[in-house]
């Protein structure tokens, strides 16, 4: 088999390992990072481990939501890597308090999630905006 049929075939079959559960795993480490952040921030949690403050509720539905609804579907890239940004201002500042928070605790809390969402991040580079929206 010639090298660059063989570098193709082994990119597309990497390319396939990383992309495999990627939505399933963005909405995983969405809710951990805002669980992570609600714990060590916000005392009006119930005392249940996944339980979160009403403003980290909301948030985090609002970014289910949005997961669900984007217009990239299957390909969506790290939300950081999106040329769209369909988050309301005040909403985008809430994940980004999130992310500065959480997202240097994530490697020793949790950090085959976090090694995943670095790569997601890196393997996807904000793909053109997609034609139809559904956002
Ligand atoms: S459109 Fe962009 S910002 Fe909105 S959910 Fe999809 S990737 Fe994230
Ligand atoms: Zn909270």
């Amino acid at each position: 088999m010639p090298a660059s049929s063989y570098d193709s075939k082994t990119s597309i079959l990497f390319f396939k390992i990383i992309m495999k559960d990627r939505l399933p795993r963005e909405r995983k480490t969405i809710r951990v990072m805002i669980n992570l952040f609600c714990r060590d921030n916000h005392a009006d949690r119930g005392k249940a481990p996944a339980a979160l403050c009403d403003e980290c509720r909301e948030l985090l539905g609002y970014a289910m939501k949005r997961i669900e609804r984007c217009s990239y579907g299957e390909e969506k890239p790290t939300c950081a890597n999106c040329p769209i940004h369909c988050y309301k201002l005040d909403r985008r500042e809430q994940v980004r308090s999130v992310m500065r928070y959480a997202g240097p605790r994530m490697i020793r809390r949790h950090p085959v999630l976090a090694i995943r969402h670095l790569i997601d991040g890196k393997t996807n580079h904000g793909p053109p905006r997609p034609s139809k929206r559904k956002t």
